[in-house]
């Protein structure tokens, strides 16, 4: 069942003007631009929405003033990112104003979470689509452009109805592949979960993104080789806590474990990545089939949010810092050279200095590879914001979160020395962001890859070699990026020698 809104009272002057300008613009090929914010679910949420609408004749403009559509594939994690598009809208308010027919739309998570309040704020919006509902776009797109007013489509809340009617409401959006719409073809996001039944109390996701739930492992083996086929070579799984990932088949539980050894049997595939862990899940199956898969990558996502205890019940995270150090130790025990990475909150409700030194004093001991540091944001609707007070004033979080990324950085460079001399096999991406922004010079350019445990490797090579595993020497390295050489294979003298008889 889904929860289907529709607004009654469009202007009816404004709707016929804009109905006849937009039946002109129908007949032509319609323009869409779309621009995202957020974490990776919404990259991959937006490169499915473009897909499906380039199928119904879409083409993708640059910027607002050239389209005919222009959505916002929104997050509402934290109060900044939905400033930024209240801030995005504000400045085409004028742009609707003068062509009326052009059809604005809010998608997401802040369109799950503020719904008719967005039109309240922003009426200058015609289309409001929650993230469980994206496979309705170009049927909505449609009936807005032959008159048929405002839509809202969003799901059930958490707390309206019986859990499978809510699963049913939040439906996983995974038809279409372009690859066309990724940063590179030869990388793909693959969503394996949706949902999250975790309840941080911090976190707005289980409410936005509904009921944890996984997709059937031969959906997912079947995308994967589709994507395989399409020359895509490294796939990140997606899920919000993606090693909780359960699926019943024959009767028997598939985990994430299993679902790796099946993935890494396609042919194609080279690399599997999986984001993000949840500390408590990080079974010792799954570690070994990472240590044992040549094709997964030894790169960990685990956040681990606060070293207090005091603050991870604050905000039930489900473990405490022994447990979570005692996981650390089985993941570098299990997978050696293992790069593990971490988010953290800092300046929740109630954190003293003495909480905060207790998270460095866990950032320098674990040394992570690297770690997302976010400073809290109360998020009307969480558990967070009903108990507890956001006492941390914003200069203090500021401060927190400038000397945490200071530690961590320290880290990461120090830890990244040891690298230089040595070599990696890289998958090249494209040209780095500074080759971007260079004309061209001539047939070197300077490119951008990964290796195997995520690290960002920069390097000299060609056009020929984008899409392609090749190895590099690390010559220089910062605290986010290596810098390296190509490693050329030495060719020796006797495939020259002639083999002159005596
Ligand atoms: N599911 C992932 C997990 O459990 O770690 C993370 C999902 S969340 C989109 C990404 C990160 O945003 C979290 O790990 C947390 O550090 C941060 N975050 C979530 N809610 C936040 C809030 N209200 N204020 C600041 N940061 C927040
Ligand atoms: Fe949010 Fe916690 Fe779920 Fe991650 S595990 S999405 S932080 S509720």
């Amino acid at each position: 069942m889904k929860n289907v809104e529709q607004d009654k009272k469009p202007s009816r002057k404004r709707t016929g003007t804009a109905n006849q300008a937009r039946q002109v613009t129908s007949a032509m090929t319609k323009r869409l631009y779309i621009e995202t914010v957020g974490c990776q679910m919404n990259m991959l949420d937006s490169e499915l929405v473009v897909a499906s609408l380039r199928h119904e004749g879409y083409e993708l403009v640059a910027t607002p003033d050239l389209a005919d559509t222009i959505l916002y594939n929104t997050c509402s994690v934290r109060q900044h990112a939905e400033d930024k598009i209240y801030s995005a809208l504000g400045r085409i308010k004028d742009l609707k104003r003068q062509h009326p027919e052009k059809i604005i739309g809010v998608l997401g998570c802040m369109a799950q979470k503020d719904q008719r309040r967005i039109i309240k704020r922003a009426p200058q919006v015609d289309l409001v689509v929650g993230p469980g509902q994206l496979h309705q776009i170009p049927r909505l797109l449609n009936e807005i452009a032959s008159g048929g007013g405002r839509k809202i489509e969003v799901s059930l809340s958490r707390l309206s109805g019986s859990r499978e009617k809510i699963e049913q409401s939040f439906e996983s959006y995974d038809p279409l592949r372009d690859p066309r719409m990724r940063p590179s073809p030869y990388q793909a996001f693959v969503r394996i979960m949706i949902g999250c039944d975790k309840f941080c109390t911090y976190c707005i996701v289980p409410s936005v993104r509904g009921p944890e739930q996984s997709r059937a492992p031969r959906h997912i083996e079947s995308e994967v080789r589709q994507l395989a086929d399409e020359g895509c070579r490294e796939v990140t799984l997606l899920g919000q806590t993606v090693n909780s990932y359960r699926h019943r088949e024959n009767s028997r539980d598939v985990r994430l474990a299993d679902l790796l050894y099946r993935l890494h049997a396609i042919e194609g595939i080279d690399r599997i990545k999986f984001v993000t862990n949840y500390p408590r899940d990080m079974s010792d199956e799954l570690l070994e089939a990472v240590r044992d898969l040549p094709k997964c990558s030894p790169y960990l996502h685990v956040p681990v949010q606060s070293g207090s205890n005091r603050i991870l019940r604050r905000m039930k995270r489900g473990y405490t810092v022994e447990e979570y150090r005692e996981m650390y130790c089985r993941i570098h025990a299990t997978v050696p050279g293992a790069a593990v990475t971490s988010d953290f909150i800092v300046g929740f409700c109630g954190e003293t200095e003495s909480d905060f030194e207790q998270t460095v004093a866990l950032v320098r001991e674990s040394r992570f590879k690297n770690s997302f540091i976010f400073k809290y944001s109360t998020r009307p609707g969480t558990k967070g914001a009903e108990r507890f007070e956001d006492d941390v004033p914003d200069v203090v979080k500021r401060r927190r979160n400038n000397e945490l990324l200071e530690i961590q950085n320290a880290i990461s460079e120090e830890d990244n020395q040891p690298l230089v001399g040595r070599s990696f096999e890289v998958l090249v991406e494209g040209p780095s962001k500074t080759s971007l922004r260079q004309p061209e010079t001539g047939p070197v350019l300077q490119l951008v890859g990964r290796t195997l445990c995520d690290r960002i490797v920069v390097f000299d090579g060609t056009q020929r070699q984008i899409g392609r595993i090749i190895p590099v020497r690390i010559d220089e390295a910062n605290a986010h990026t290596l810098f390296g050489s190509m490693v050329t294979r030495h060719v020796g003298p006797e495939v020259y020698t002639l083999n002159v008889p005596d």
